[in-house]
């Protein structure tokens, strides 16, 4: 799919620089709070792109789902207003129609979407034809596969210009965050589409204010496009999603707050210098790799060894003594304790499937 896949980046449809920030309220409540949260907004000077959700998809009915067809025109009087282009959440034929005939200026696909082929092809159905950036935020469940297939829906469809946004994936254990951000899977989304621009969504990713500026920043640190951050002039009455959303002041002073790195400088001696750790790594990597092969090849001699012995392959108290003494080491020598137990856990596991294959060729044999 890779070669065939054209995206115009949103940063150069919208003609701005890293980061792009997108701000607005969850939803569209009235025209007063549409419209002044909206330009309070934009008196920041910061914001390049204003958001309200018109139809909200709610998990559980009885909720405040939305304006609905008046809440695009609170939306499009913000736009006139302030200047700025304007952005909502679209799951139905009918709600593109309407947001295109209102003169919205992109479109996403939200994350209760995305993981409905269905409802993602009605979209890009009706957008056949049509020339609208559309920003798609990743499924609920931490499924890529779900992610690329909206993206390439829309693609088909002949929508060129294309975001993708990170919020997060639920997850039945209840963290710190109101959805797992599972960093790994945006940065392989990157990976597999480099041209594609990731915009963090630290909002849907936290639920609550506190966490905000931490997933804000950690976005620009792992190189997002850019930011989508809930603002309400009252976030506390908020019809929705109340406890994550901020004051158009307090998103200025988490704005001011952020750090902006860059993915690189022009610089020789920063270059030289990158290049000479980065061979360190190499170098070290390397070792690895040459260590991590000889382990297995001693786990196979033990295999074969426990095998002729008549042993079972895992023994509870050797793995908790290797357990118990890496993680003594790994401390004392300044690694945490999750990372050291992830590594030991996989190179175990392994180390079983390599002693299994001993095993099974016994079976073979008898
Ligand atoms: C939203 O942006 O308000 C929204 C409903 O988000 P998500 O689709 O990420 O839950
Ligand atoms: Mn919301």
């Amino acid at each position: 799919m890779k070669k065939e896949f054209h995206i115009q980046p949103l940063s150069a449809w919208l003609k701005v620089d890293r980061p792009i920030l997108i701000s607005g309220p969850c939803s569209a409540e009235s025209e007063a709070q549409t419209v002044t949260t909206c330009m309070q907004i934009r008196a920041l000077n910061k914001v390049h792109v204003l958001r309200a959700g018109i139809w909200k998809p709610r998990t559980r009915p009885g909720q405040y789902e939305g304006a609905g067809l008046p809440g695009l025109d609170w939306l499009i009087k913000a736009k006139k207003e302030t200047g700025l282009p304007v952005t909502t959440e679209v799951a139905t034929a009918a709600h593109v129609e309407a947001a295109l005939k209102a003169g919205v200026d992109i479109l996403w696909i939200g994350a209760r979407t995305t993981v409905n082929p269905f409802s993602v092809q009605e979209v890009a159905d009706a957008l056949k034809g049509v020339d609208i950036p559309v920003m798609v935020k990743n499924p609920v469940n931490p499924d890529l596969e779900l992610w690329m297939g909206a993206l390439e829906r829309l693609h088909r469809a002949g929508i060129k210009t294309m975001a993708a946004i990170h919020r997060g994936f639920s997850s039945f254990e209840k963290g710190p965050f109101r959805n797992a951000p599972m960093w790994e899977l945006a940065i392989e989304m990157k990976t597999r589409l480099p041209e594609l621009e990731m915009i963090c969504d630290p909002s849907h990713i936290c639920g609550n204010r506190e966490l905000l500026s931490f997933v804000a920043q950690k976005g620009l640190d792992l190189d997002m496009s850019g930011l989508m951050i809930e603002s309400h002039i009252n976030p506390d009455v908020a019809l929705s999603d109340a406890k994550q959303q901020v004051t158009p002041a307090n998103l200025g002073k988490l704005l001011d707050g952020l750090i902006v790195r860059k993915a690189s400088v022009n610089n020789k001696t920063f270059k030289d210098t990158l290049s000479i750790l980065r061979e360190q790594i190499d170098q070290i990597d390397d070792e690895l790799m040459n260590k991590l092969a000889a382990r297995m090849k001693i786990s196979e001699q033990i295999g074969t060894y426990k095998r002729e012995n008549g042993v079972t392959i895992l023994q509870v108290n050797r793995w908790e003594e290797i357990i118990h003494t890496r993680l003594a080491q790994g401390r004392a020598m300044g690694l945490t304790d999750e990372f050291v137990s992830d590594m030991l856990k996989l190179v175990h596991n392994e180390s079983i499937q390599v002693q299994q294959k001993v095993m099974n060729q016994t079976a073979e044999r008898v």
